[in-house]
């Protein structure tokens, strides 16, 4: 049986026709499923009992389960139980102009990023479509709220798990789905080249960040091993064609390790490499971790490093902490989660 919030509007289509049901009742499910919130196909009184029964049959309604949640002021941590016992995480993070919520593609991640967590343990497996719809569904449903925008950047390498990304995106952005729009969308990828290129074909308007982290290929290499396959000149090559394809402006994530990639030299380096893109750079402040050696950049150094960019025409803004405290942060959500989360409550 496949889960319902796995398809599409046009998947659940295809599916009516081909039981000779009219296509319109694709829409009438998902109005059920993601306007009015009712998961039991019993319950969709607009449905003939006969096509129920057919649904019933068909297709799985099942939930993740919320396992934990930990609040801070701006931010609230979801620990999430799949239903073969794997962890995975979402995080809130409130901001004045609505919610945001950062959610996880895999279970794991086969990137190997030296600083990350989430890469420290290997990746288990993707994620489904319908695990990932389904952290934004019960999160909006436990706080009461609706989420604004959403940014695929808890656990996982989304590029990795592209065919199920693609579907999530879609069920999300659908306005008779859950109606986020598309430059409310942000997927961040650690540059999967030929997905970046495969992306810039992709007809909705979601905003993508490449976490770049270091301007020349010998520190990248120690940092991604994904740059040993995709270097920094042939990333750049694609960020030309993204941009030529779609007119939409990449933003090149930063990630601000003290004594690592954040030097004067760094950002000069840093500055001639970007010079002539259409990027956005976004430092982020390191969130130190009890497993991994690196530091965290000073707020001062920091500064001083965008003020570089910024004297050399590039925009830059500054990632703000969320939720440090619950160790919250998008990028340092990882796997095995219970040791750690006992470690907190
Ligand atoms: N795999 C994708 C998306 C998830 S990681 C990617 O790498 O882009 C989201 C972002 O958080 C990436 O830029 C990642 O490098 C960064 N990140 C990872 N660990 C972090 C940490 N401890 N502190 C701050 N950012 C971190
Ligand atoms: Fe994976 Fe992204 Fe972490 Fe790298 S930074 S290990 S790609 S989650």
């Amino acid at each position: 049986m496949e889960n319902i919030f796995s398809y599409t509007r046009d998947m659940l289509e295809d599916y009516f026709k081909s039981i000779g049901e009219k296509s319109y009742k694709a829409t009438q499910v998902f109005e059920w499923l993601y306007q009015r919130r009712i998961f039991s196909f019993n319950d969709m009184t607009n449905i003939k009992k006969d096509v129920i029964e057919k649904l019933n049959n068909e297709f799985d309604t099942s939930l993740i389960k919320i396992v934990k949640r930990l609040d801070d002021k701006d931010a609230c941590k979801y620990l999430f139980e799949l239903s073969d016992s794997n962890h995975i995480e979402a995080v809130v993070m409130k901001h004045n102009y609505g919610n945001s919520v950062c959610v996880s593609s895999q279970v794991g991640c086969n990137m190997g990023c030296a600083f990350c967590e989430s890469g420290r343990l290997k990746k288990v497996r993707n994620l489904e479509t319908f695990e990932m719809v389904e952290q934004i569904l019960l999160i909006e449903k436990d706080l009461g709220i609706r989420l604004s925008s959403v940014v695929v950047m808890g656990i996982g390498e989304p590029f990795d798990n592209y065919d199920n990304l693609i579907k999530f995106l879609s069920i999300i952005n659908d306005a008779k789905g859950l109606a986020i729009g598309a430059r409310h969308i942000t997927v961040s990828t650690s540059g999967l080249v030929p997905k970046i290129l495969e992306f810039a074909d992709f007809p909705l308007q979601i905003n993508l960040a490449i976490s770049l982290h270091a301007p020349y290929n010998e520190l990248r290499n120690k940092l991604m091993p994904v740059n040993k396959a995709y270097s920094i000149e042939v990333l750049i090559d694609a960020i030309k064609k993204y941009y030529a394809k779609t007119n939409r402006r990449i933003t090149i994530e930063y990630v601000m390790l003290k004594g690592v990639n954040d030097s004067e030299e760094d950002a000069k380096k840093l500055a001639s490499l970007l010079k002539g893109l259409n990027v956005y750079v976004n430092l982020i402040p390191y969130n130190e971790t009890n497993h991994i050696e690196f530091k965290a950049t000073n707020k001062n150094d920091v500064l001083k490093f965008g003020k570089i960019l910024q004297d050399n025409n590039i925009t830059v803004t500054i990632r703000k902490k969320y939720g440090e405290y619950i160790q919250a942060a998008c990028g340092q959500l990882r796997s095995k989660e219970v040791e750690r989360w006992n470690h907190f409550i």
